[in-house]
């Protein structure tokens, strides 16, 4: 994984259109068929290259819809975040 979109996320499309790598789908192409946003871990680059923070978090209303998670088969990640914000599970913006 690398972010990801909790069961809070109300929907806005705020954050799709931000992604620079198009990883972010809406609810209906959600491939867990949740109602919810969703990011492909395997294109997630957590905005390495392309922003100071990533964008979607960024970008989102809500108070922590999107975190951190495990870096997976994510193919960049940030490395100034520790394995406690991932394995907590911490919002990417407060
Ligand atoms: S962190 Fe960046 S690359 Fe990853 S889903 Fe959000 S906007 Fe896209
Ligand atoms: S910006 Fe946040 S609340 Fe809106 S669709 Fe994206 S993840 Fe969900």
């Amino acid at each position: 994984m690398a972010v990801i979109i909790n069961d809070t996320c109300i929907n806005c499309g705020a954050c799709i259109d931000e992604c620079p790598v198009e990883a972010i789908v809406d609810e209906d192409d959600n491939p867990t068929d949740e109602e919810i946003y969703y990011v492909y871990s395997d294109k997630c680059v957590e905005c390495v290259g392309h922003h100071d923070e990533p964008a979607c978090a960024t970008a989102c209303p809500t108070e922590g819809c999107i975190t951190w998670d495990a870096i997976g088969e994510s193919p960049e990640h940030r490395e100034d975040i520790t394995d406690d914000q991932r394995s907590n599970k911490e919002p990417v913006v407060e």
